[in-house]
């Protein structure tokens, strides 16, 4: 009997093989080293002798079809076709000539695309979906993540930094950006719960779902003037905008008391150290769109005290753990305020790592 056929399904993504650049393909598992050749571009050579060459691009996450199509007809021109996103969205183009690389830049450049991200410098930002897409958010992540990379672009063109430094936008605390473990994290905080339209909940939001909905408990039922309803014990909330999730009748975006809290000195790797949370370094920026100006200015100011004063390889956390925090509040002249203490009964030692702040 013969074979049957292979089921076609659309489920899943496609098997990641398919996208490989064949230099990749042919000699997956035999690479022998890799080296920088310059700033944002390095080469792997496999046990064979095969080169591959990699070119490393910003790019600004949320991006129109005019910008991949651009970066598609790079990659079809230089690198027969291949082109990657990393995981903090940069672009990635491959080629096996190394000829490739110099035009390959000088045309990146044409587009006002600069190359770098690599090694001792600042890579793109990962960030979440701000204003534009999501409803619970205290700040933008898109539009703060431009501005901080017009700041520090000169860090991301150029390894100048004692280690890789990487930066997180979440614009809220549920934090679907990695800002729990980055060196450098911005995440947009609300200062005051929710405010209840006791005269909409009916009729927008199921009340039992929107009780379950808060993971602190601080929802309950109530009836006011003989409709049903839901309060808020202010006590308990920490801001997190879940139940506006379940209840539009119950947003908590204010233009105001919103903003933006600085975590630093998080990190993946695991290399010379354990991975390690952020920890609060200032408890509240003001949202000052279309710029942010306090927020880069602290972002910069923090980067040139690391880079300053940490030892060749050291992350941002690594240095801070090593002269110590109260050290490296006195260098960086942050204020050291109550919001830092955290009560929280699981935190790490002494510094606030959880992403409650109560204000
Ligand atoms: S961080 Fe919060 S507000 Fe921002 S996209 Fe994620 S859930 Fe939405
Ligand atoms: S903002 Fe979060 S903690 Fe506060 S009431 Fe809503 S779900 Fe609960």
């Amino acid at each position: 009997m013969a074979a049957p056929a292979k089921r076609q399904t659309d489920i899943g993504p496609p098997h990641y093989e398919q996208f490989l650049h064949p230099v990749i393909k042919k000699n997956y598992g035999t690479w022998k080293y890799h080296e920088s050749i310059k700033p944002g571009v390095i080469v792997h050579v496999a046990e064979g002798g095969d080169k591959i060459f990699t070119i490393r691009a910003a790019s600004p996450r949320l991006v129109s079809t005019d910008f991949v199509r651009d970066l598609a007809n790079l990659a079809d021109k230089y690198c027969e076709g291949y082109l990657r996103f990393t995981s903090r969205n940069n672009a990635e183009f491959m080629t096996a000539e190394q000829k490739n690389i110099d035009p390959l830049i000088a045309d990146l450049a044409k587009l006002g695309i600069p190359v770098g991200g690599m090694n001792n410098s600042i890579s793109n930002i990962v960030h979440t979906q701000g204003w534009v897409h999501c409803h619970t958010p205290a700040t933008d992540a898109s539009g703060l993540v431009k501005v901080v990379m017009d700041e520090m672009i000169d860090y991301f063109k150029h390894e100048k930094l004692p280690a890789k430094l990487r930066i997180a936008v979440a614009c809220c605390l549920n934090m679907c950006g990695a800002v729990h473990c980055s060196d450098i994290s911005l995440l947009g905080i609300h200062r005051r719960p929710p405010k209840v339209n006791d005269a909409r909940v009916t009729d927008l939001c199921e009340i039992p779902t929107t009780v379950s909905a808060c993971p602190t408990a601080a929802i309950r039922p109530a009836v006011k003037d003989g409709k049903q309803t839901v309060t808020v014990d202010d006590s308990r909330c920490m801001y997190c905008g879940n139940c506006y999730t379940s209840c539009p009748a119950m947003p908590l975006a204010n233009p105001i008391n919103d903003g933006v809290a600085i975590w630093v000195g998080g990190k993946v790797s695991n290399a010379r150290s354990m991975p390690a949370f952020t920890k609060l370094a200032i408890p509240y920026l003001p949202n000052n769109p279309p710029r942010w100006p306090e927020v880069t200015d602290a972002v910069k100011h923090l980067v040139e005290v690391y880079a300053k004063n940490a030892v060749k390889h050291e992350r941002f956390g690594e240095w801070a753990n090593r002269i110590g925090w109260p050290r490296f509040f006195e260098l960086t002249g942050l204020e050291f305020t109550k919001y830092h203490i955290d009560d929280y009964k699981l935190a790490q030692k002494t510094l606030r790592s959880t992403a409650q702040i109560k204000f």
